[in-house]
């Protein structure tokens, strides 16, 4: 029958959200790339990106395994990225529809007492939130809340890859390995750990012109790598008493600055054990453990130690040595996948030293 009356209940049915792709936490050991609704605006500050390409970070496989409880059953995750803006509130002044922008790992209001410090890994309103207490970057579309401040525009004609090294890695290794280790011009100075971010703590160290950057890991692949970017003197831990290679190479004094980027007891103990009198120990790594600490070697000998999570302030300063060449984080890029293969991405990145894994990419 083509003699159709209006149907009044047809009308009222209301359009069915849109729907996108994501990688989804389902608790510890459990993630799946299902249907998720494409993220709307909720506060007139948000904003609506279109992935372009994320990237996965050590914390995600720590998510994964369920170190982080805070991450629920259900998140999409991911803090990392670039993408396009789709949509913002009324109240983002700063980008529209089309910009293509750099995303921070970091959340950020821009007002609060600790933003105003320059603390935005502690703002009132954000921090660490991304893929974490709100959905991630791990999708084909992000809700980015204080977009102002959270957000970074990319330059015309920049490499958008190696861009996504700036979410995280690039400034976390800078604020807290290299700035609050006091890299100075002369210095000796070792990294613990030669992971994406102990690499990229020794990239941005070079700013300052250390004398020698000694890199520890028992991964002699990694090792390598780190002599390609610029360390000057290896340690395989695995067969090398760090210790007593450290002395040798110092005149038995010890670095002026230890760099931690690991995040175990043992790691950590090893940089106070090799620290110089007066020298700065700089925690990166994320410590899901006590460690102990050796008051009873150390309280003589002026030294510093220093914990921070990631501000992201030094974003801007990054991008314009990236744009300039000066610092070239696509080194960093060893895997490429669609975004639709996050699954096996996740299986490449999880079993980085057997697959010679450093930071893989994972375009939309
Ligand atoms: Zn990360
Ligand atoms: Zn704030």
């Amino acid at each position: 029958m083509e003699t159709l009356v209006a149907q009044p209940e047809a009308k009222a049915v209301v359009t069915t959200a849109k729907t996108m792709h994501a990688l989804v936490y389902h608790g510890p050991g459990n993630k799946a790339w299902e249907v998720k609704p494409v993220p709307t605006i909720k506060k007139p500050t948000d904003a609506i990106v279109k992935i372009a390409k994320t990237t996965i970070c050590g914390t995600d496989l720590h998510i994964m395994k369920g170190d982080v409880p805070e991450v629920t059953d259900g998140r999409i995750i991911g803090h990392e990225g670039v993408g396009i803006i789709e949509e913002v509130g009324s109240a983002v002044s700063n980008f529209k529809k089309g910009d293509h922008v750099l995303i921070s790992c970091i959340t950020s209001c821009g007002k609060c007492s600790y933003c105003k410090k320059g603390m935005y890994s502690h703002c009132e309103d954000g921090g660490w939130i991304l893929g974490h207490l709100i959905d991630g970057t791990q999708a084909e579309y992000v809700r980015i809340p204080h977009a102002d401040n959270s957000l970074y525009p990319i330059p015309a004609g920049s490499d958008e890859e190696a861009l996504v090294m700036l979410s995280d890695i690039l400034p976390t290794g800078f604020e807290c390995g290299v700035l609050n280790g006091q890299v100075q011009p002369g210095d000796t100075i070792a990294i613990v750990g030669s992971g994406p971010i102990g690499l990229a703590a020794l990239l941005t160290a070079q700013f300052y012109s250390p004398a020698e950057i000694i890199m520890i890991d028992p991964d002699q692949n990694r090792l390598e790598v780190a002599k390609t970017f610029g360390a000057t003197k290896l340690i395989n831990n695995s067969y090398e008493n760090v210790t007593e290679r450290v002395k040798e190479l110092t005149n038995g004094k010890g670095v002026d600055s230890a760099i931690e980027a690991v995040g175990v007891p043992q790691t950590f103990e090893l940089c106070t054990a090799i620290i110089a009198p007066g020298g700065r120990v700089a925690n990166i790594g994320v410590h899901g453990k006590s460690a102990t600490l050796h008051l009873e070697t150390l309280w003589a000998q002026n030294i510093t130690i220093t914990t921070r999570l990631v501000d992201t302030v030094t974003t801007p300063m990054l991008l314009k040595t990236v744009q300039s060449a000066k610092l070239q984080p696509k080194k960093l890029i060893t895997h490429r996948f669609r975004l639709d293969q996050a699954m096996e991405a996740y299986e490449t990145f999880g079993n980085a030293a057997k697959e010679k894994a450093l930071k893989v990419i994972l375009t939309n």
